[in-house]
């Protein structure tokens, strides 16, 4: 069992989760879509974990499994120790009260039929939360806790009325309004124009800091992710490639695709745009055609032939808070290369 630093269960433990689906292809052809193919990480109330990699890399069925939106093909879902996918649905209420979204468009989450007060409501009636004065109180202290201000104000307003900023704040008074432990954000500020982006995320933090909510935070961002999320994990073709400290991860980036990644992220400063800076060649493969060995060999700039095409690279904890999945950092592909790969990789990083 997985343990946090406190020596008590993490309050969200993915353990080996697989999310594969069938699909049909051309005649009566049938492929696998390997969405995620064994991804684990833990989360705790008030951490926040950040999720991040291009599209199509399972990032968002990875969210959507935590929630139980979607019913992995193997692994457990484990939270506060109890393993969610083996709990019928009618016996889930619980967890759906603790466990919220907020999703990527508020431009359509958000019906356009109903009032602010009726969508914020909403949770509140389907778990039969108060007479309609409470909830009416509970709906305006929501407003007022993501700044729509005076709440009274919006109650009887249509979504169409409200800017991409004010949508997403309803969109966030909606989650929080059952006081959630545990709010999975899946690209919450990417369709949000750029001034209202930093006030959303700071008032995700404020949020996290007063009711101490776990947030994994999906984006296909690296930089949002420095400043929101301490702690980040890589993700490429349904697997984590690197995770630890964002921070850590920016500034010294392991996996060759991290690298990548980063160096895709556009440079405001022209003295550094002019040198030189290898991007990601290509696109990512399907997840219905994954590559034998690393699924990153393709578009790998330092691709080893007869190693990464053949053997699945190790997981190997380089430090005791960061872990890659990369041959450059494992007994065989050092012994390949003839020499170490730098302060970071120490001698002793193990494989996990
Ligand atoms: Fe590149 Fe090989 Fe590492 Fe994969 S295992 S990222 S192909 S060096």
């Amino acid at each position: 069992m997985n343990m946090n630093t406190n020596g008590a269960a993490p309050m969200l433990d993915l353990q080996d989760v697989a999310m594969h689906f069938k699909s049909r292809g051309r005649g009566f052809h049938t492929t696998t879509v390997r969405a995620l193919d064994g991804v684990s990480l833990t989360l705790d109330r008030g951490e926040t974990i950040a999720i991040v990699g291009e599209s199509g890399c399972g990032k968002t069925t990875l969210g959507r499994v935590s929630l139980r939106l979607l019913e992995p093909t193997a692994g457990r879902v484990l939270f506060d120790n109890v393993d969610i996918t083996q709990v019928k649905e009618s016996n889930l209420k619980g967890f759906r009260r603790r466990a919220q979204g907020i999703f990527q468009d508020p431009f359509t989450s958000l019906d356009p039929y109903m009032t602010i007060r009726q969508i914020v409501e909403e949770p509140l009636i389907i778990h039969g939360v108060g007479s309609a004065s409470e909830r009416l109180e509970r709906v305006q202290w929501a407003l007022d806790e993501v700044r729509m201000r005076p709440a009274a104000d919006f109650l009887d307003r249509f979504p169409h009325l409200l800017s991409g900023g004010q949508r997403q704040r309803v969109g966030i008074a909606r989650a929080l309004t059952l006081t959630p432990e545990y709010i999975l954000a899946d690209e919450p500020v990417s369709m949000i124009d750029a001034s209202s982006r930093a006030e959303i995320l700071a008032l995700l933090s404020e949020l996290q800091e007063r009711y101490r909510i776990g947030y994994l935070y999906i984006t296909h961002d690296i930089a949002t992710a420095r400043h929101f999320a301490p702690t980040a994990a890589v993700m490429y073709l349904g697997r984590v490639v690197e995770q630890g400290p964002t921070v850590d991860l920016i500034n010294n980036p392991l996996h060759p695709y991290t690298q990548g990644l980063l160096n895709a992220v556009p440079e405001p400063d022209p003295a550094n745009r002019l040198a030189e800076r290898p991007v990601l060649p290509g696109e990512a493969p399907s997840p219905a055609n994954v590559p034998s060995g690393c699924r990153f060999h393709p578009r790998c700039p330092v691709f080893m032939e007869g190693l990464c095409d053949v053997v699945e690279p190790p997981l190997v904890q380089v430090e005791p808070d960061r872990t890659v999945e990369c041959h450059l950092y494992g007994a065989e592909g050092k012994e390949r290369v003839g020499r170490d790969t730098g302060k970071s990789v120490s001698g002793d990083a193990e494989i996990v």
